[in-house]
């Protein structure tokens, strides 16, 4: 089966991870420090707090904001549902901002739109979190204008796109994904899907420094042992204090040595996707599907590659005989407010109608940096033979 997305490990990753393995330390050790700093330095931003997860990292980027139980959180339904999870985790309600039919996209429309009437109900949401879907970059600096003028603070899931950029209409110049250019923070993933990889993992980057200190005391339990964090004078060199209710969310010094390691092919990464996708681009011609293009908004990262059929009734039929054929297809994403946990808070089909008319023709062909030119002749094989098939029925 060819996956739709998957790891690359080199004999380096791997002498990485038993260095470390070998070493003092295998948690709470050097290598965390050295991944952030490596990280921030990349992305162009002053602080990297790395965790266990996106799905952490989301979490305590919510926790350092203050979302608590009466506020409102507003994601895009088109994301995995860890985007809208992380509200919830702090109490607060969760409301979605349909997306533009052609990208999946949080809609600027939509949230124009949606963000005048919850004024005039005085339903605003504290924390907005644009996705940055299959690598390609919202259009941020519409979105961040908007949401400025009522104090809406942005955190971007930006799970895809590490590696990626943002265009500033200004001067045309571009920066990378995760600067914070124009939200509070950015949370990127690890997972082995990904871009780059520590198994499980995750990072929250920001400019503010008082938001970097909240998240790094939220990640390991609430506790400090810096001595002007503390409420009284230090007993002794073992004082430690908990001052908030943190979490166990700490990366470990395997995680962060292997994504050391794959930081430094990120950009190799990323051209091996751009490639792969210029490549798809040839072979995918003329057939009764629309192709995904490069975002106006930046340089996508390309996590992944999805294609929308013209006949969403052919879905089912094409996607089952890709899958027959050995090709690991995915649908990314089931909209979140139809997920049935999601139904009982209140939302329904037809709730957000873009979004859903975008998932009924989704499908996620393989995309990732070792996916060789012969592996997508076979996908492209498949495709038309699926696609000729679903026609005949
Ligand atoms: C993968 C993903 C997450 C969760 O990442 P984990 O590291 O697996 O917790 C969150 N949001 C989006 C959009 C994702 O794709």
């Amino acid at each position: 089966m060819i996956p739709y997305g998957r790891q690359s490990i080199s004999d380096e990753d791997i002498q990485a991870v038993v260095d470390t393995l070998k070493s003092d330390f295998l948690t709470q050790g050097p290598a965390v420090q050295a991944f952030e700093q490596a990280l921030a330095s990349y992305c162009n931003v002053p602080y990297a707090v790395a965790v266990n997860s996106a799905t952490s990292a989301l979490h305590i980027a919510c926790l350092a904001l203050d979302v608590k139980a009466g506020d409102r959180v507003w994601t895009s339904p088109i994301s995995f549902v860890a985007s809208a999870n992380c509200a919830l985790y702090c109490g607060a309600q969760v409301d979605f901002v349909d997306v533009e039919p052609d990208t999946g996209l949080m809609s600027v429309k939509a949230l124009a739109a949606k963000l005048q009437q919850a004024a005039t109900n005085n339903t605003l949401p504290k924390v907005l979190i644009p996705v940055h879907l299959a690598g390609h970059s919202c259009a941020m600096q519409q979105i961040a204008t908007l949401c400025q003028p009522y104090g809406i603070r942005i955190i971007e899931d930006a799970s895809h796109s590490v590696g990626g950029s943002y265009l500033q209409q200004k001067d045309g110049q571009q920066q990378k994904i995760g600067s914070c250019q124009f939200s509070d923070i950015t949370v990127f993933s690890f997972h082995p899907v990904k871009i780059i990889t520590t198994a499980e993992g995750g990072v929250a980057l920001t400019k503010d420094l008082t938001l970097a200190a909240r998240m790094q005391l939220l990640r390991s339990h609430g506790i400090t042992r810096n001595p002007d964090d503390m409420t009284e004078v230090s007993h002794g060199p073992w004082y430690y204090q908990q001052v908030e209710l943190g979490l166990n969310y700490r990366m470990t010094d395997l995680q962060a040595a292997l994504g050391l390691s794959q930081l430094k092919k990120l950009d190799a990464f990323v051209a091996k996707r751009l490639e792969a996708v210029a490549r798809y681009r040839s072979l995918l011609q003329n057939l009764p599907l629309d192709l995904p293009e490069e975002c106006p908004a930046g340089q996508s990262a390309w996590h992944l590659y999805i294609i929308k059929l013209h006949d969403e009734n052919r879905r089912l039929a094409v996607f089952e005989a890709l899958r027959s054929a050995g090709i690991g297809v995915n649908v990314h994403y089931i909209p979140i407010h139809t997920q049935p946990y999601y139904q009982q808070l209140g939302f329904q089909w037809g709730d957000f109608p873009q979004a859903e008319a975008f998932y009924s023709r989704i499908i996620s062909l393989p995309l990732y940096a070792d996916l060789t030119a012969e592996q997508q002749q076979q996908v492209a094989l498949a495709l038309n033979l699926a696609i000729k098939d679903a026609c005949k029925e």
